[in-house]
């Protein structure tokens, strides 16, 4: 069951990052990186803003990731959301992937244990029609 019901907007993919979410439909959280200079950027883009090459490649996402800022979320943005208040927006860094700042929700724990640099693993919400999220949980 998703996190959060079906009226919740789903990803609509442009040219730029269409590559991002075909891999978390297969359920892979890789982040675009320059294949010239090798600088992480997300969201895709399709220039590097270090060098300005076209060129990418992408990188895997180690499985686990660090909380870097977050938020407690009581106000329903969305109908979507009014019956999970509250809920949790986190920014997460990875592990080798310098530079990237990942926003997605923590699942599994209070607001009250939440801390900066807590650990988390990667999850994947299973949205129907062949998408999946990436959300994560305490490591531990
Ligand atoms: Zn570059």
């Amino acid at each position: 069951m998703a996190l959060f019901p079906d009226i919740m907007p789903r990803p609509e993919p442009n040219m730029d990052d269409a590559a991002f979410w075909e891999n978390c439909a297969a359920r892979r959280l890789a982040f675009q990186a320059c294949a010239a200079c090798g600088v992480f950027r997300h969201p895709p883009s399709p220039l590097c803003p270090a060098c300005h090459a076209p060129e990418t490649r992408w990188v895997d996402a180690p499985g686990t990731a660090e909380i870097y800022s977050f938020t407690v979320v009581h106000y329903p943005s969305h109908p979507a959301v009014r019956e999970h208040l509250p809920y949790v927006v986190a920014v997460l860094r990875f592990d080798g992937i310098e530079g990237v700042k990942f926003v997605s929700n923590v699942t599994g724990v209070s607001a009250e244990k939440l801390r900066i640099g807590m650990k988390v693993r990667l999850w994947w919400d299973d949205i129907g029609e062949g998408m999946h999220l990436p959300r994560f949980r305490p490591a531990q």
